[in-house]
């Protein structure tokens, strides 16, 4: 994690400990907000507060990340903080701001997207020392949202909200949700929908695409204050490397590979990696159409919106190197005077996605094996369960949780042969992997034990989601959403009253579709 205490005079704000709670006096609520994303030029943002919305109602909060952040959730939770989580309220010390991106999507450039229904509120520096943002998602219109209305129906916050926090417990770099709040107020989609507010929380919001809004008007100026920025910020080590540019190019890079491999080995598809969803920190952004796979298919797709499968699974380190392409096509002129040299440093620092995610994948799925050494012939036998799979209809998540079990014992097999058509197809390949297992000299309740903190048991699988939004968004009901709040909290503890949320779905879940969260 970066820290911001090594930071120059333009980021060097120390917290002191006195503003480490939203404090209250004549003229309000001061949140202890630091704004270094708003001192740059007044053309990297649009300077504009939220539009109030009718009837702000506190749906969820989030209590552990509101004390992370030095914030009180008392204050935070009272009519006064709540009215700041609707954007009825500008908190003391906020400089509201729609940040300027542009973006690819789905291949297509778009030289202006932006904010165009979020607002960036300020920035707060967290407990570890690390600033964050504090963003509104769904606050009304800004300069940047072309057609859009600016808002964001309920379903999708309370998506955004459980599936960014089970990410963030699973160990995945990502977006975090401080609060959801309804706003009283319909949205117009396919249908009439109730409105809400997310309040989220992310290292940054700066995106491939921020780069290339500048680098598109080809405003050199900016696109070297927007990469000062962002080394001062994430990447400060990169300053003192010879070529601090190709150096900040290089961490992108590894964080973005890392980022993948993570999301491939729980099963997680983003559904709409256009490069304004790819975060310059590395965090997962923008929970669209996203969802998690229950039985294994690479070619697996979810977005009504990817017809063409552009976004499937095993699409995903395919597409974030070329979304890292286009980020490199922006620094060009910050990586040498000359145009040829520039673009041999680019591609060298390019070629090194595929090495680091292939070694993030790989010592991620030798703890999914329970392999603690690493051997030869590691990826072939984890490449081949993954085929079986892929053949055998097994569900991703539970295989690899029963794996552990059939590590400590033979006898335990049942659970994870049940998961293939053919149970042989496993018995073959497990035949392998025990001679593997039998090189090493782990004794096989530790070797389980390492196996089930590494293979979660419950994931937030997609007709679980649906139904949990349908019974708040139906009847009001927020019984299911906070259960399964609590079932996420622990992913990887097995409870026997909540064995229902390990399940896959029964029957054919092969129509289901998400729907871009707008
Ligand atoms: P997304 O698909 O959510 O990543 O958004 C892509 C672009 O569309 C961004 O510039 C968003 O700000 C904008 N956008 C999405 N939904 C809306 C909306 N309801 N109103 C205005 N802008 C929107
Ligand atoms: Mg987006």
């Amino acid at each position: 994690m970066p820290h911001i205490w090594s930071l120059g005079p333009l980021h060097g704000i120390v917290a002191d400990p006195i503003y480490w709670t939203i404090m209250t006096n004549a003229s309000g609520l001061i949140l202890p907000f630091d704004n270094s994303y708003a001192r740059l030029p007044e053309r990297f943002y649009a300077r504009l507060p939220p539009t109030p919305v009718a009837a702000p109602r506190l749906l969820k909060l989030n209590h552990a990340l509101a004390r992370q952040l030095g914030l009180d959730p008392d204050v935070l939770a009272s009519p006064e903080g709540v009215e700041i989580l609707a954007g009825n309220r500008v908190a003391e010390g906020s400089t509201p701001i729609a940040l300027a991106y542009a973006g690819h999507q789905f291949g297509g450039f778009s030289p202006q997207l932006g904010d165009g229904r979020a607002i960036l509120l300020g920035e707060v520096v967290d407990r570890d020392g690390v600033r964050r943002d504090i963003q509104l998602k769904g606050s009304g219109p800004t300069p940047f949202s072309r057609r859009g209305d600016g808002r964001a129906a309920l379903g999708p916050v309370l998506r955004e909200y459980l599936v960014s926090e089970a990410m963030f417990v699973l160990g995945i770099p990502t977006t975090r949700s401080l609060a959801a709040v309804s706003t009283g107020e319909p949205v117009w989609r396919e249908a009439e929908l109730p409105g809400a507010v997310l309040t989220r929380v992310a290292s940054s919001h700066i995106r491939v695409g921020t780069f290339q809004f500048f680098a598109a008007r080809d405003d050199l100026e900016a696109l070297r204050l927007l990469a000062d920025h962002v080394i001062d910020r994430h990447y400060p080590e990169a300053r003192a490397e010879a070529q601090p540019y190709r150096a900040l190019y290089e961490r992108v890079i590894d964080r973005q590979a890392r980022l993948i491999a993570q999301w491939l080995l729980v099963g997680f598809i983003h559904g709409v990696m256009n490069t304004d969803n790819t975060s310059i920190a590395g965090e997962t952004i923008d929970y669209g159409p996203c969802a998690f796979m229950n039985a294994y298919d690479p070619a697996t797709v979810y977005s009504s919106i990817d017809t063409q499968g552009r976004y499937a699974y095993a699409n995903q380190p395919r597409i974030a190197p070329w979304n890292l392409a286009r980020f490199g096509e922006t620094l060009l002129p910050l990586l040498a005077d000359d145009s040829e040299a520039a673009l041999a440093i680019a591609n060298e620092v390019l070629a090194t996605f595929q090495p680091r995610y292939a070694a993030a994948l790989l010592s991620g799925l030798r703890r999914k094996l329970g392999l603690f050494t690493e051997q030869e012939g590691d990826a072939a036998l984890a490449e081949d369960l993954l085929k079986a799979m892929a053949e055998n209809q097994a569900d991703f998540t539970l295989t690899f949780r029963w794996l552990g079990d059939a590590a400590a014992d033979a006898a335990a097999d049942t659970g994870v042969r049940d998961q293939f058509l053919d149970p042989a197809a496993f018995d073959a390949w497990a035949v392998r992997w025990r001679q593997r297992l039998a090189t090493e000299s782990q004794d096989g309740a530790a070797r389980r034990a390492a196996m089930h903190a590494t293979n979660p048991i419950y994931i937030p699988r997609n007709h679980l989601v649906e139904a949990v939004l349908a019974a708040a968004i139906e009847r009001e009901d927020y019984a299911p959403f906070e259960e399964m709040m609590t079932v996420l909290a622990r992913p990887f503890d097995e409870r026997p009253e909540f064995a229902s949320y390990a399940e896959p779905p029964v029957g054919d879940q092969s129509g289901y579709r998400t729907f871009c969260g707008t």
